[in-house]
């Protein structure tokens, strides 16, 4: 079973997993992280050279930061979805949490991530040949080419669907919210256990405010 590492790079979360001697990295934080990434994987006792895989779960440079630089460095190729290929679309924050973290991440939101994928993914794409067991899901809204991870076991990986900035919740910033609220209720069908947000740490599927699975699921304006 895939053990799934954080790896903080300042308010963003990326996530090493781990099945048994493959490492695949989802996400790569902003520019400036490059070390702050290679610092981790080694105190985790592992090797960038050892990653057959970097899954982007969107476009937005907080998250594909460094993925063009590691791929040079360590041949590593580079999966996401088409939809977020050098896409910089306006973004709508909501609540104070939301325009906070437009601010904090608008440079990042504003530049084209200018990345050139080896795989373009689709809902279902089979990845077990880079050591990746889990469904690959297509949930579009807080950005158009959003894809997230969803074990047998239940852990989520849902990039920036959810978010645990101050508690779990559904994105504050997103391209399209009733796009992402379909999205939401879709997934719910799928029983998630866990959830590893893009922002934030790890937690319970049901942690998740009840509201946010009905009408009234948005951060209020
Ligand atoms: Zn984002």
């Amino acid at each position: 079973m895939a053990k799934i590492c954080t790896i903080k790079c300042g308010y963003v979360s990326c996530y090493l997993i781990v099945e048994s001697d493959t490492l695949v990295l989802v996400d790569t934080g902003n520019k400036g992280d490059f070390k702050r990434i290679i610092r981790q994987i080694n105190k985790l006792g592992f090797s960038p050279e050892d990653i057959s895989l970097i899954f982007l779960t969107h476009g937005h440079m907080d998250h594909a930061g460094c993925a063009n630089r590691l791929k040079e460095r360590y041949d590593i190729p580079i999966a996401m979805a088409e939809a977020d290929v050098n896409a910089t679309r306006p973004m709508e924050g909501r609540g104070s949490i939301g325009r906070m973290l437009k601010l904090l991440s608008r440079t990042s939101l504003n530049t084209k991530n200018n990345i050139m994928p080896d795989i373009l993914l689709e809902e279902g794409a089979d990845l077990s040949r880079y050591g990746l067991y889990a469904d690959v899901l297509s949930l579009p809204g807080h950005t158009q080419g959003s894809m997230a991870l969803l074990f047998d076991d239940g852990k989520f990986i849902a990039g920036d669907i959810f978010m645990n900035m101050s508690s779990p919740s559904i994105a504050h910033i997103a391209e399209d919210y009733p796009t992402l609220e379909q999205s939401v209720g879709r997934l719910r069908k799928l029983h998630p256990a866990v959830v590893y947000p893009g922002h934030g740490m790890p937690f319970g599927y049901s942690e998740l405010p009840q509201s946010l699975m009905g009408k009234k699921d948005l951060p209020q304006k």
